[in-house]
């Protein structure tokens, strides 16, 4: 059960098995001074009564444990008839649970006894370490105090037994405790400072073997992978430059050049990371860095995660080189296979110079003739391995890659994630943008915010209203948005409506968008397959219906829908009254900033980066088991410093010294990911 349910099949796999937390058991309280937000309690106390209570088919077993202070209410919903056999009446017991409040009175479900006097159950000095469990492990009594008895018993067999896996010249210099000795102290502290020791220990290692491997490929990469220099700006990004581009860059999308400039100029293969929030302006930046390999004599392409976007880039590129004569192209599923032919010869014979498309591009059937330079839009939502299928379009030297992205991400996920990839940040909106208002309304206010609705409409702007969709096979959410979309029709007679969904045709979906875009509906009623990036400059009212569903970073997203105009915009955050407290901070972090960063941020507090978008294509395994990339962010960086200097020093990780290493980093199956598909 134990390797069925958490992955424990052998006794080493038992010893990384780390406690989730530590409570010290040395502390008790009375009665009195419990309060039902204290994450746990322990106190001693005589039982003074016990009882089965029938609620309808319920049944709940009662017991009162009373102190000096006051009585505490102990409930039973499960193993009722034990509890009853064994507890004794007016006997005293150590009681530990964490406290609750039901109907006013505090009380404590299913609470941990132990008869005052026995030999205390914190059998590992003063701490007791807590370990996770899983509801079948629950059921058959495999709670987290029988796996501590398992792997205390453990202990007792391990000294001499666990080998270093990091150099002693390491440990020495960042002073680190030695692994066997980090493991006997994260399973039975003594006290704190060595137990946070061994955890510093323990984490700098999970996270040193990660960042080993990430920087070693990239290394690897680079001295494998040539690139195409470019070694001149020319005609094309010249002329752009001074005769077409409408605006001033901003400064950053000044410096972002320069960084792309340096990497393509050298004649190693680029692979940047481009971060910038959603309408900082990346666009350009991609035609930019696309007229460098063009005055290079190399091809460019731009690949979009849907079609509506790559449309939208083609549409905007093409007009912002009207009058360059360059040779731009769109190639998506619904390209027809005439039209597909003439780009297909065009782009062998080298006469195609910029090919803007959706993942239509990575077919085999699509080669270039010279293409120096792959840019990607929106990259979380490609694998890794579509990336590396444009890789391969050229047989010798693979392309510059630039990937951009407009979810922002923490910079300790960006160093793990993307550890291979080099980042700019594009942390600047151009000038004259309002930042859009964010409001937080409950139910209470409707009345209102329909009204503001009306009044913007008739100011000639547009609005979007989003519904959840968690998953489009959710029927329930498909009727809430019919229901909504009815709604809203008869709300806004004199309005006309779109609607848009996932389980909507393409082509169907593409129509509604467009009727949109042009102004010709005045309301998009929508799930969320309108998060990324269509461009409606006129829409500056974003409506999230029950907001407190959704992710912080979809919401940011949405918003980013808003506020691309002139006009001030607005977020409106519709939930109920009844919202957890996560999803309170959620939607106040939201009305509180505009800044991507610190979304993506506390996004990741609140989630946990696992769960963050984009994670689960990355191809990494997210399975830390120590530490935390929202909290560990000092020690991951000293574990990518660390990991760096010592590849500097010995790429091959080859001297004897760091022979350890290399097989650390063999015998670490976290780390297989599949960038090596890659290098
Ligand atoms: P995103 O980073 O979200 O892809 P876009 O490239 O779509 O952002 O740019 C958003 C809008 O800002 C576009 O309408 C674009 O023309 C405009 N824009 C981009 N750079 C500048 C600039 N330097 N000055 C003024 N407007 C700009
Ligand atoms: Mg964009």
């Amino acid at each position: 059960m134990l390797k069925k349910e958490l992955g424990i099949g052998t006794f080493r796999d038992l010893i990384y098995y780390y406690p989730y937390k530590y409570i010290d058991r040395t502390k008790f309280y009375t009665i009195r001074e419990i309060q039902s937000q204290m994450p746990y309690i322990q106190v001693k106390g005589t039982l003074a009564a016990l009882e089965v209570v029938a609620a309808g088919k319920v049944q709940r077993l009662v017991g009162l444990l009373k102190d000096e202070t006051g009585v505490l209410e102990l409930i039973w919903f499960q193993g009722i008839k034990w509890q009853k056999e064994n507890l004794k009446l007016n006997t005293r017991y150590i009681v530990f649970g964490k406290p609750s409040e039901f109907n006013g009175r505090i009380n404590v479900v299913h609470p941990e006894m132990e008869p005052d006097g026995a030999q205390l159950l914190t059998p590992s000095g003063i701490f007791q370490a807590h370990y996770n469990t899983t509801e079948n492990l629950k059921k058959k009594f495999v709670h987290s105090k029988v796996i501590h008895k398992l792997i205390l018993s453990l202990l007792e067999k391990l000294p001499g037994k666990v080998e270093e896996t990091l150099p002693p010249s390491l440990l020495r210099k960042l002073k680190l405790m030695p692994l066997e000795e980090s493991l006997l102290t994260v399973h039975k502290p003594e006290n704190t400072t060595d137990l946070r020791k061994a955890r510093f220990r323990l984490k700098f290692e999970e996270l040193f073997f990660i960042q080993l491997k990430i920087l070693g490929l990239k290394h690897s990469r680079e001295t494998k992978f040539k690139g195409f220099p470019f070694t001149q700006i020319g005609y094309n990004f010249n002329t752009f430059y001074h005769d077409f581009l409408p605006f001033e860059l901003t400064n950053a999308q000044k410096r972002v050049l320069k960084e792309i400039r340096r990497d393509v100029g050298r004649s190693q293969q680029m692979n940047r990371l481009l971060q910038g929030d959603v309408g900082s302006g990346k666009t350009l930046v991609a035609l930019m860095s696309a007229l460098m390999a063009l005055d290079n004599g190399f091809q460019a392409c731009m690949m979009a995660p849907t079609e509506i976007l790559a449309q939208q880039h083609f549409n905007t590129i093409s007009k912002l080189v009207d009058g360059m004569n360059l040779e731009i192209a769109l190639l998506t599923g619904s390209t027809k296979t005439s039209e597909r032919q003439v780009i297909h010869e065009k782009l062998q014979s080298g006469k195609l110079n910029l090919l803007i498309g959706t993942h239509a591009l990575i077919e085999d059937s699509v080669s270039f003739s010279q293409l120096g330079l792959v840019i990607i839009d929106e990259q979380h939502r490609f694998g890794v391995a579509q990336r590396a299928k444009l890789w391969q379009k050229n047989d010798t030297i693979p392309p510059h890659v630039l990937v951009m992205t407009a979810t922002p991400i923490p910079r300790t996920l960006a160093m793990t994630v993307y550890g291979d990839l080099d980042v700019s940040v594009i942390d600047e909106l151009p000038p004259g943008r309002k930042p859009v208002q964010t409001m937080h309304y409950f139910e209470n206010r409707r009345a209102q915010v329909i009204n503001f609705l009306r009044q913007q409409i008739n100011a000639g702007r547009q609005v979007y209203i989003v519904y959840p969709l968690i998953s489009e096979s959710e029927k329930s959410d498909l009727k809430n948005l019919e229901e909504g979309f009815r709604h809203v029709t008869e709300l806004f007679p004199e309005f006309s409506v779109s609607m848009v969904h996932g389980r909507l045709k393409p082509a169907h979906k593409d129509r509604e968008m467009q009727k949109f875009k042009e102004g010709e509906t005045r309301i998009m009623v929508a799930t969320t397959v309108i998060e990324v990036g269509v461009d409606v400059p006129n829409a500056s009212v974003m409506v999230i219906e029950s907001a407190e569903r959704f992710g912080l970073s979809q919401l940011h997203q949405l918003r980013g829908r808003v506020g691309r105009g002139a006009d001030q915009s607005y977020c409106i955050l519709m939930s109920s009254y009844k919202i957890s407290n996560e999803s309170r901070k959620r939607l106040s972090t939201m009305v509180r900033t505009n800044d991507g960063f610190e979304i993506a941020e506390m996004d990741m507090k609140l989630r946990g980066p696992g769960d963050l978008e984009g994670t689960q294509q990355s191809g990494i395994g997210f399975d830390l088991k120590i530490a935390n990339l929202s909290k560990d962010t000092e020690i991951l960086q000293l574990a990518r410093e660390t990991a760096g200097e010592i590849l500097q020093n010995d790429p091959q990780l080859a001297s004897s010294e760091n022979l350890i290493l290399r097989k650390g980093i063999l015998s670490n199956k976290k780390t297989e990911f599949e960038w090596s598909v890659i290098s």
